[in-house]
């Protein structure tokens, strides 16, 4: 009986730990929950709502594993856990950047799949680059991702700025003449 009793006790005791643990593990404090509706309430408070209404498909539409985010014409954004369950002002950079891979599907150059609007100063093939551009434009925020070999620069930067403001209806629209 002794040696029940005791191993009752072990195993509550094995159990109540177990139940701490999980319970500190499963709500921490700060961090957020990926979800598409988070990542879609940063896309709406990042980008302007001239350039949202004008490519309505460009939002989130999928979450998926893994670190890296994807945007594909006319498929949305399949944004990463690890992007939407970051702090509010880097998904709103994350969103940004994948909306710029948008603006180009529609309004690019078509000169590639996802090239740049004909004139930005780093090359219309930089594609990453130019979706850098919109990410720190748009957001304020200066994070690149790791995709992101050549990083936007301050020309770059500030033709972006430019060309945004002038808004949609300012640019020919393209429609990925060019796509998978
Ligand atoms: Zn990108």
């Amino acid at each position: 009986m002794t040696a029940i009793r005791q191993l009752t006790t072990m195993l509550t005791l094995v159990i109540a730990a177990l139940i701490v643990t999980t319970a500190s593990v499963a709500s921490p404090a700060s961090a957020a929950t990926a979800s598409t509706s988070r990542a879609n309430s940063a896309l709406h408070s990042v980008v302007p709502s001239a350039w949202r209404n004008a490519i309505p498909s460009a939002r989130a539409t999928r979450l998926i594993s893994g670190k890296s985010s994807t945007s594909a014409y006319r498929k949305g954004i399949w944004v990463s856990r690890y992007h939407a369950a970051k702090p509010m002002p880097l998904l709103r950079n994350t969103m940004a950047h994948e909306f710029g891979h948008h603006i180009a599907f529609f309004y690019g150059s078509q000169v590639i799949y996802g090239a740049a609007p004909t004139g930005f100063p780093q090359g219309v093939t930089s594609i990453e680059t130019w979706a850098d551009c919109v990410g720190s434009a748009l957001s304020g925020v200066s994070k690149h991702g790791t995709n992101v070999k050549k990083h936007c620069s301050r020309t770059g930067l500030r033709w972006t700025k430019a060309w945004l403001k002038k808004g949609p209806a300012a640019h020919p629209r393209t429609d990925a003449r060019i796509h998978w």
